[in-house]
């Protein structure tokens, strides 16, 4: 094969190499944000939870307090009722000792549907917040390999781009810009096989004159339809 070919053949793997790690590089912030976001959610769900506990048992205080005035409502309409002389004064009172005891019954009934609430939500509250650090230790463990990764990702691709510009450097320049023209439009690669007088960058046939020179290896060849540099496969 014709060296300026294998040269070329080296340096197009470095690139291809380069090329993955870039697309690789660009995945990082958004692994990272998807990661950052779940955690986001996992705080919220649990912070909306407690929020919910605390709002509930608000309103069981106040159930209790709303009991509590009632309460000494009656108090003070047992002393009256004790202090009047009046019959019908004495039975009005009652009656309204009495409507005080159904709302206080109703607002206990109340009272306790919220104990219960209160209860089941501490429940879930604790469960959601072991199902939070788990997934948090989770996140941040991933967080950490994904900085690991960065950090290879980097390392790699600063040896592989000192290695391609020794080579690059060996390399003749009309050919080297010819390389990277090709490289940078093609995306995928500027050297090709040709494998049974078919150009594996294109898939078309090429001609039996062109095939014929690239198997002879003494020049650098190209497909007369994509343009690729062709190599015998
Ligand atoms: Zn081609």
């Amino acid at each position: 094969m014709h060296s300026e070919l294998e040269q070329l053949l080296v340096l197009q793997d470095r690139q291809q190499k380069i090329r993955h790690i870039q697309a690789e590089v660009k995945t990082v912030p958004l692994e990272r944000a998807h990661l950052e976001s779940q955690l986001a959610a996992t705080e919220a769900g649990v912070e909306a939870l407690k929020q919910k506990g605390r709002q509930v048992e608000v309103e069981r205080k106040n159930l209790e307090l709303s009991v509590g005035t009632r309460t000494e409502s009656i108090l003070r309409l047992k002393t009256q009722q004790y202090q009047t002389r009046k019959n019908d004064e004495f039975q009005a009172i009652g009656h309204e000792i009495e409507r005080y005891e159904n709302e206080i019954r109703k607002l206990e009934d109340q009272e306790l549907e919220l104990m219960i609430e209160v209860d089941r939500l501490k429940g879930e509250i604790e469960a959601a917040d072991k199902s939070a650090r788990a997934t948090k230790e989770s996140i941040s463990r991933q967080l950490a390999d994904l900085e690991t990764k960065s950090k290879a990702l980097g390392s790699n691709q600063e040896e592989l781009e000192t290695d391609r510009k020794a080579l690059a450097a060996r390399i003749d320049d009309d050919l080297l810009d010819q390389f990277e023209r090709l490289f940078n439009s093609k995306g995928d690669a500027a050297v090709v096989a040709v494998e049974h007088g078919v150009c594996t960058g294109c898939h078309m046939k090429v001609t039996t004159a062109t095939a014929a020179r690239v198997k002879a290896g003494k020049e650098i060849v190209s497909c007369e339809n994509c343009a690729r540099i062709l190599y015998l496969g």
